[in-house]
């Protein structure tokens, strides 16, 4: 009885290799007794050649292969439905476990593919604007789950096989969830986006967004080089608190000087942060608020990214008029800021920002406990 036991769990806990950075990937084969460096040949099988059956990894010898059919796996997540818009983004709706859904989506644009990222099963920090948040949250995603939705829509493309890596050129962490509340995950995942045995792309074209978790995004400066994107939406903190419940624990002092802090942390001079700003009728879009707005960020290397507000049933926001918004644009363009309008895509199949609601189970008390834990001032493990 006890030997059937133990076989099953060998069998349950294969690890997965996809999520793996370069350096676990050694740490690990290490651990299982072979050389280091056939991290980057394994690395590049799953991430070149979207290779998942060692038994196709012809350079690795085949007691290797056969070692590592019995102890480890390179196991995707499991795509359950495909949506394609008519102006050619793509969403995938991906089941993670306990008839939980997160979603991914593919925004094609002339040589450019920027794929959305989710990095958590709902999101606790619910943000009033947000379809996301109104779901509450149930888990965070693993490295194997973030990164595999990087290579199941270069899958989806044949991207793989074709050659064509290019399907996907940017990344953003901007699909379901709050990536610094998942932090060594999302760091790993991002490790790989960047790695030339991986995705290899450039530290621009990878961002992370927040709404502003401070000690997270410290941590992240001393770890990461990607680009980061702040969920600004309000030019004082007595909106903010309203729109985006974290401001209470770290206002937008505080936050502004994190991302100077991270920009200081960064070797190459010029870096920007990308303030994220969804405008919303009545609330925040006012020439007033652009002028405040444009008073708040003086001091910071930044440029501004207006998002019109994406409406969900839940919500009874209204996106503001073409005028409403013009004249916002116009006000922080004549201000002196770089300032771009982002253009909904995918939103007759509900892809476009704060739309990705995915399926969340669990929507009371993970969300409180996940809420209480990015109060503390460590509240993750880090890497
Ligand atoms: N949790 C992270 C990343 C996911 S949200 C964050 O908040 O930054 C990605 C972006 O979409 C954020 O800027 C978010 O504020 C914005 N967003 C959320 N709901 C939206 C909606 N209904 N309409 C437009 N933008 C929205
Ligand atoms: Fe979470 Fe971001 Fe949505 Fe806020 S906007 S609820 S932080 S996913």
């Amino acid at each position: 009885m006890k030997m059937e036991t133990t076989t099953a769990t060998v069998q349950q806990t294969k690890v997965n290799l996809l999520g793996m950075s370069r350096k676990k990937m050694e740490e690990y084969l290490t651990s299982i007794g072979e050389k280091p460096f056939r991290a980057q040949q394994i690395l590049k099988w799953i991430h070149h050649s979207g290779v998942d059956d060692f038994d196709e990894m012809t350079n690795l010898g085949k007691p290797l292969r056969a070692k590592l059919q019995e102890l480890a796996e390179i196991r995707p997540p499991n795509v359950v439905k495909q949506l394609d818009s008519t102006d050619g983004t793509r969403k995938w709706a991906v089941e993670v476990g306990g008839n939980n859904l997160v979603e991914t989506v593919l925004i094609p644009d002339g040589q450019r593919g920027t794929l959305c990222v989710s990095s958590q099963v709902g999101c606790s920090l619910d943000c009033s604007f947000c379809a996301t948040g109104k779901q509450g949250f149930m888990r965070d995603l693993t490295a194997s789950e973030i990164i595999g939705q990087v290579w199941l829509a270069i899958k989806s493309f044949d991207g793989f096989n074709s050659g064509n890596k290019r399907i996907v050129t940017n990344v953003v962490m901007m699909g379901m969830g709050e990536p610094l509340l998942n932090f060594n995950n999302v760091v790993d995942a991002m490790s790989l986006m960047l790695d030339d045995f991986g995705y290899g792309l450039s530290k621009r074209r990878v961002t992370l967004s927040t709404s502003g978790v401070v000690p997270m995004l410290d941590k992240l400066g001393d770890v990461s080089t990607v680009s980061l994107a702040i969920s600004l939406h309000a030019p004082n903190d007595r909106l903010r608190n309203e729109l985006v419940p974290i401001n209470k624990k770290y206002p937008i002092s505080e936050l502004l000087a994190a991302c100077q802090r991270y920009i200081d942390k960064q070797e190459d001079t010029h870096r920007v942060v990308t303030i994220e700003y969804t405008l919303i009728a009545g609330v925040n879009d006012g020439v007033e608020h652009a002028k405040e707005l444009a008073e708040v960020l003086r001091d910071v290397p930044c440029k501004i990214n207006l998002i019109p507000f994406n409406p969900f049933s839940l919500s009874n926001y209204k996106r503001p008029s073409k005028n409403a918004i013009n004249r916002f644009w116009l006000t922080l363009t004549e201000a002196g800021y770089v300032t771009t309008v982002r253009t909904p895509r995918g939103d007759d199949i509900d892809a476009a920002c704060g739309q990705l609601a995915g399926q969340v189970q669990d929507r009371t008390k993970r969300s409180a406990r996940h809420r209480q834990r990015a109060e503390l001032e460590q509240p993750i493990r880090l890497v």
